[in-house]
Formats: structure tokens, C-alpha cells, sequence
């Protein structure tokens, strides 16, 4: 058997959150009774003139500037022809070209497996329509919907020859693409909706050989999940192939989710030709620096580079600082947190524990909880300044994720506030030994694992208020 080399290639769709469509006015959105968000624009009935969308054009050259790509300064829009019912002008608008696409030549830095990370070159970042969709009816037959055509979609293809080499790599790779766009706002990256699609194309050939091997599509993946185990498959049946002297065929496959396997949808023999010519309904646009430079200026901090500041600045751990950073919502919340004046680590541990866990429970999102970052700040500082315990704590935390009260007022209301003073703390430890006379023999008998108990004791007396390291300090006094 030999080595084989994979290399992928990813073609990412991104529908665009605008909320109109690219060259009309009707609305963006998803679902829907069939046909309702349709005009003679995005139907393409004869005569009706399209009007580019700013906005669509404007998040393009955003997401192209985070990819670090050059911007074509003159851009055009082409028409790609082909016969589809889903298409119902008989062609797309896009754009072709090496350097016309509003994005070219940039790269993206993925965390590579071994630390560190690892540059993805990224061929270009174009703009174009999406098609209507085409279903079945449940009386037989198909229909199609063209509530999604004309919809602004942008299109992110990584470079050639591919620097992508395996599942994971590919599932990173859209892993930080998907924070990238959410962190723009272009986006809402919905994969199981469609907004965000990937079309991954798999090759594999023996290692040492130049020239890569005959490819094959992949289709109907719809989490990231998929993209990798989808690849993964793909380089396992390849290989399997070549290793019974078969040949691989250049055909697109569809992904089975539940099969966990792909199946071969068409054959590609030869290219299609598009016949791409310049849409004489579109003006060529033109930009200057200003505007670019301004739009670069502007960009939010991106995902990894936030990431990696978190861990230098705050000192988290990869695993925290890759949850605060996993949600823009989520960093900002922890920001503001931090800026009111949280200590980063406490926040950070409350907001990825508790907190995380009321939200999702409830399936909401942080700032449509009652608790603030203000709440969080205090609470983890009366911890921090020995008023309360981290056991009442995790009470008052419940009672203002409850009742929106700040902790202070709620441990003042409680009389919650934690027992520090030894002479408080002494005669609770005092009446626990005095009840259990067989125990503090036990452990003056060498039995020192019952000291847990007694420890237990004390804690229920006081209601949970004493103050662990004073609890500890008198018991061991009372205990000689
Ligand atoms: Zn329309």
C-alpha cells in the first residue's frame, strides 16, 4: 500500500445579510410560502434593469480585507450562462478573472495541529446571485421557488495548488471562516439552513509525486462535521481505489449524513464552458483608496488575533480563551466585564460554567438574560474580598440570574455574607465536636480521613457562611 498526499480545495458560498436581494429591492430571508419575494428583476422578465446593492458590495471588500486579499480597485460583473430551471435569467451574475474579483491573492491563518498557526492562501473573493431552489411536490412532480434567487452571495475560494491537506485542517479552516464573517456581520453562517455552504473538492495522490491526482466534489455538507468526516471518507474510498489499481473518476458526490458515506451524483468529463462575457446591464465599478482604506481601518479585531491576546493579556488558557472568542457576543460581554473592572480569570470561569450553562438551558443568548456584566463584576469581587463564599455565591448567582438583583444587595437582603471572625467561627466548630465525641476520637486514633466530616458539619451549621481557610485553621487548634 502507499503514502498518499491529499490536497483540498474549498469553495465557500456565504449568503450575504443584506436585506434586500443584489439587484432589487425584494426582501432577504429564509423560508417562506414559495414565490412571495419575487419581481421582474430577480425573475428576469425582459426589459427590467438591475441596480446593484452598496451594502452587498461593501461586505464583500470587508471579508476580502480580513482575508487579507488585494482589492480590485476596477471590478466588474460578468454574466456565467447555463440552462438551469433554479436560474431563471438563463445566467449568473458573477465575477471572473484573476485580478477582477473584488478580492484576490490573500490568505487566511488557521491554528495549526501542532501550535502555532498555519497560512491558507485564499485565490479570491468574488460577488454574485443566488439561484431559486427546485423541490419536490408532495403531488408529484417538481416545482421551484425563486424566493432565494437574486439573493447576494459571495463566494471565497482558496488558492491552487491546495494548502489544505486533510479532514480537520478543512473543518479549522471553516471553523475560523464562519467566526470571521460573523464577527463582520455579513453573515449569519448558518450551515443547516444554507446561508453558509462548502463545497470541498478532494484529490489524493502517492507521495512524491508532483502532479495532483483526478478529483472528486463534494456536495450536501451541511456542519462542519461533515466537511471533515465527509473528506476524511473521501480519502479512505480514493485510496482504497488506487491501491486496487483503479481510477479515481472526476465526478461530484453527495455526502450522507446518516450513512456517514458519499455517493457519486454526476460524472464531470470536461469543463463546463460558461461562455463569461461583461454584463452590459452593470456599470464597471470603481473604487478609491480612501474607501478602502477607510473600510480597512474599521475592520473589528479578528477571531484568532482576539484569541491570542486573550491568552497574552489575560493569561487564559487555549481552551478559555477559545470559548470567549468562539462568539463575538459572548467576547464582548466578557470585554465589557473586564472593563468595569473583573478580574479576567474569575469572569472568565463564571461566564464559561454557570452562567454558560443557565443561558443554554434556556436557549438564550447572554444579554437576553437579567444578568449583566456589572452583576458578574461585583459578585466575583465580594469572593474575592472574603464577604461571600464560593458556595453562596453560586446561590446569590441564581438569585440575580433569577431576579436581575445586583449580588451585593441580594448577600445584604440574605445576611449571606461569610464568617471570618474567629471568635464567630469557634464556638460553631466548638458545639460540631461536642456532638460527635466518637468521630474526634476516631481521628485522634490516626483515622484523619473523618475530618471531612466534621468539616461538613461546621459548613451546614454555618449555613455555608464560615470561611473555609478559618474553618480549617481552628479545627485543627481545637482538634490537639
Ligand atoms: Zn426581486
Amino acid at each position: 500500500m502507499a503514502n498518499y498526499v491529499c490536497s483540498v480545495g474549498m469553495e465557500v458560498h456565504a449568503e450575504l445579510a443584506t436585506k434586500s436581494k443584489m439587484f432589487c429591492r425584494c426582501q432577504v430571508a429564509f423560508g417562506g410560502e414559495p414565490n412571495t419575494r419575487t419581481c421582474p428583476v430577480c425573475l428576469g422578465l425582459p426589459g427590467a434593469m438591475p441596480v446593484p446593492n452598496r451594502v452587498a458590495i461593501e461586505m464583500v471588500i470587508k471579508t476580502a480585507l480580513a482575508l487579507n486579499c488585494k482589492i480590485a480597485m476596477n471590478s466588474i460583473f460578468h454574466r456565467k450562462n447555463y440552462f438551469y430551471p433554479d436560474l431563471p435569467k438563463g445566467y449568473q451574475v458573477s465575477q471572473y478573472g484573476e485580478e477582477n474579483p473584488l478580492g484576490y491573492h490573500g490568505y487566511l491563518d488557521i491554528p495549526a495541529a501542532g501550535g502555532g498557526t498555519k497560512r491558507i492562501g485564499i485565490r479570491r473573493v468574488h460577488l454574485e446571485e443566488d439561484t431559486g431552489k427546485l423541490m419536490h411536490l408532495p403531488s408529484g412532480g417538481s416545482g421551484v421557488d425563486y424566493n432565494r434567487a437574486g439573493t447576494p452571495l459571495m463566494e471565497i475560494v482558496t488558492d491552487f495548488p491546495p494548502d489544505i491537506h486533510n479532514g480537520d485542517e478543512a473543518k479549522e479552516y471553516m471553523t475560523q471562516l464562519r467566526q470571521i464573517l460573523l464577527y463582520l456581520g455579513v453573515c449569519d453562517g448558518k450551515m443547516e439552513e444554507g446561508s453558509m455552504r462548502c463545497e470541498p473538492n478532494i484529490s489524493i495522490r502517492p507521495e512524491g509525486q508532483e502532479e495532483l491526482g483526478v478529483k472528486s466534489e463534494l456536495k450536501n455538507l451541511n456542519s462542519f462535521r461533515s466537511v471533515q468526516l465527509g473528506i476524511a471518507f473521501e480519502v479512505r474510498r480514493q485510496s482504497a481505489m488506487l491501491d486496487a489499481g483503479e481510477k479515481v473518476l472526476q465526478e461530484t458526490r453527495g455526502w450522507n449524513e446518516q450513512k456517514e458515506s458519499s455517493f457519486a451524483m454526476r460524472l464531470k468529463e470536461a469543463e463546463n464552458d460558461y461562455r463569461y462575457f461583461p454584463c452590459p446591464d452593470l456599470v464597471p465599478m470603481q473604487f478609491t483608496e480612501d474607501y478602502v482604506e477607510c473600510l480597512r481601518s474599521n475592520l473589528p479585531e479578528l477571531p484568532l488575533a482576539k484569541f491570542m491576546r486573550y491568552q497574552k493579556e489575560f493569561g487564559l488558557n487555549d481552551y478559555d480563551a477559545n470559548l470567549l472568542t468562539s462568539d463575538v457576543e459572548w467576547a464582548r460581554w466578557f470585554e465589557e466585564a473586564i472593563q468595569k473592572g473583573g478580574e479576567p480569570k474569575a469572569i472568565c470561569n463564571w461566564m464559561n460554567s454557570e452562567f454558560a450553562k443557565l443561558i443554554n438551558e434556556e436557549g438564550i443568548l447572554a444579554r437576553q438574560s437579567k444578568i449583566t456584566p456589572e452583576h458578574l463584576v461585583q459578585l466575583t469581587n465580594l469572593i474575592a474580598d472574603g464577604t461571600i463564599s464560593g458556595k453562596i455565591a453560586k446561590k446569590v448567582f441564581m438569585d440575580a440570574y433569577q431576579t436581575g438583583k445586583m449580588p451585593a444587595e441580594l448577600v445584604k437582603e440574605s445576611g449571606s455574607t461569610q464568617i471570618t471572625d474567629d471568635s464567630a467561627v469557634r464556638p460553631i466548630i466548638e458545639a460540631v465536636l461536642a456532638a460527635n465525641p466518637d468521630v474526634v476520637e476516631k481521628y485522634k486514633s490516626g483515622q484523619q480521613s473523618v475530618r471531612g466530616f466534621l468539616v461538613g458539619q461546621i459548613m451546614r451549621e454555618s449555613q455555608g457562611r464560615a470561611n473555609p481557610a478559618v474553618v480549617n485553621k481552628l479545627l485543627e487548634e481545637l482538634l490537639q
